[in-house]
């Protein structure tokens, strides 16, 4: 049948130039004989057209911020704002459900918020659980838009903000005792020290307490540590790195198993604008198609160049949570990254942050550029970019030495990446002092 013909059908079908309305149509399994049209196509009702019999493999981008109401929309929306219908986009949305979807199964949870951004996922959880005159119990080491809502925009709302070192799980079960805190929050592997949180014992302090336990899992990933399954209450994540895994989207994750907290934060989330935008959940969701591949292989890869990068000269020191040289191996290691210990991985090289840059300028495969979880292995020097804004004393204070390197392993593979970080290092080896 030519093309001509299919569109005479269609004008039958429709008789007038745009034509009358049809009956309403549903999708439908039914079969349809070949060549036949399969919908009939209303131009007034062009979402109702489906054009096959089979349904996509890949879940089609619902590019659309309203949908067709009925009498079951009506009652969701008197009875519960709307929360669980697919009625406006800002609410629900099929693509984003299907992102949200994903990223629960791999939380071994039940239900996922995805969010417009990783910062939109932790703001709107911090003041969905958080009241004027509360305390929140936070890290030293987070994220530096993270810092900054801790620092300027929680205290403006009336909370009290309390720092205590990731690592110093004595000191995280002390504040929480004496200090009371409603909330605890912190990063379950911290940038770019890649120090760990010991989330089971804090999560019993803070049970103990009657606080909850936010954590960002974005360094770690699903793949190497499940939050909510050592104890957190909530999961933050910036699913614009290794989640969606191509640093072509910003997106991010709310995850948690309390059902009443999941809806506090997901209105939140409707009144303060924070949703995902389908073509950004769609991007997400392909991402994590391969998230399992592509962290096994981006694991294995760190690891092994972490061993060689230690024996290379110019390298003073390599951080990974996999080397037994790592200072939360052992217990802490076991407990929070069982499988795998991640594809970041932290150099301090010889000649500090002068030939650190130098050496990121003279990478060929790895990427200089700021952000992580790629297929493309990314190398920033957290002076000039993440800690910008901390001195050299307070960066040292943070655990960060001038001559730092962070790197996001991506999938190049270990040869070639090793040979580049070794010729790098050779161009800059007159700047090592
Ligand atoms: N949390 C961590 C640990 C991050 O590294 C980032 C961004 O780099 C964020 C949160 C913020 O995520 P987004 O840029 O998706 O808002």
């Amino acid at each position: 049948m030519t093309t001509s013909r299919l569109f005479a059908d269609h004008v039958t079908i429709n008789s007038g130039p745009l034509g009358p309305p049809s009956p309403k149509f549903r999708w439908s399994r039914a079969p349809v004989a070949y060549g036949a049209r399969v919908t009939p196509v209303n131009p007034y009702r062009p979402g109702r057209t489906h054009t096959s019999r089979t349904f996509p493999v890949v879940p089609p981008i619902y590019q659309t911020t309203t949908f067709e109401l009925d009498e079951t929309s009506y009652a969701d929306i008197q009875s519960a704002g709307g929360l669980h219908e697919t009625w406006y986009s800002r609410f629900n949305n099929p693509t984003v459900d299907a992102a949200a979807a994903d990223v629960a199964r791999l939380h071994g949870a039940r239900q996922s918020l995805v969010t417009a951004s990783g910062m939109a996922a932790i703001a709107t959880t911090l003041v969905t659980l958080l009241r004027s005159g509360d305390t929140l119990l936070a890290s030293k080491q987070v994220y530096g838009d993270t810092d900054d809502l801790l620092r300027r925009d929680l205290p403006a709302l009336g909370i009290e903000v309390i720092r205590i070192d990731a690592f110093d799980t004595d000191g995280w079960i002390h504040q929480i005792r004496t200090r009371r805190p409603a909330v605890v929050y912190g990063e379950t592997l911290s940038n770019p020290a890649l120090r760990l949180m010991d989330v089971p014992a804090v999560a019993q302090a803070a049970h103990a307490a009657g606080a909850r336990l936010v954590v960002d899992n974005t360094f770690a990933t699903p793949f190497c540590t499940k939050p909510l399954e050592l104890g957190a209450d909530v999961v933050v994540e910036s699913a614009t790195k290794f989640l969606a895994g191509h640093s072509d989207v910003v997106v991010g994750a709310v995850t948690t198993d309390d059902l009443a907290l999941h809806e506090e934060i997901q209105r939140r989330l409707i009144t303060f604008g924070g949703c995902a935008d389908p073509h950004a959940a769609f991007l997400l969701w392909r991402g994590m198609r391969t998230f399992r591949v592509r962290l096994t292989e981006a694991c294995r890869t760190a690891g092994a160049l972490a061993d060689q990068l230690a024996k290379e000269p110019g390298v003073r020191e390599v951080v990974y949570p996999g080397r037994d040289d790592h200072a939360d191996a052992g217990a802490v290691v076991g407990r929070m990254m069982p499988g795998a210990a991640g594809a970041m991985l932290t150099l301090v090289v010889e000649g500090g942050d002068q030939r650190a840059a130098a050496m990121l300028r003279a990478l060929s495969v790895a990427v200089e550029a700021t952000s992580l979880g790629g297929v493309e292995t990314l190398a920033s020097t957290p002076f000039n970019s993440s800690h910008f804004n901390m001195t050299g004393e307070e960066r040292l204070a943070a655990g960060i030495q001038p001559g730092t390197v962070r790197l996001s392993i991506g999938l190049e593979g270990e040869d070639a990446l090793l040979e580049d970080f070794r010729q790098a290092l050779d161009a800059t080896s007159d700047a090592a002092g």
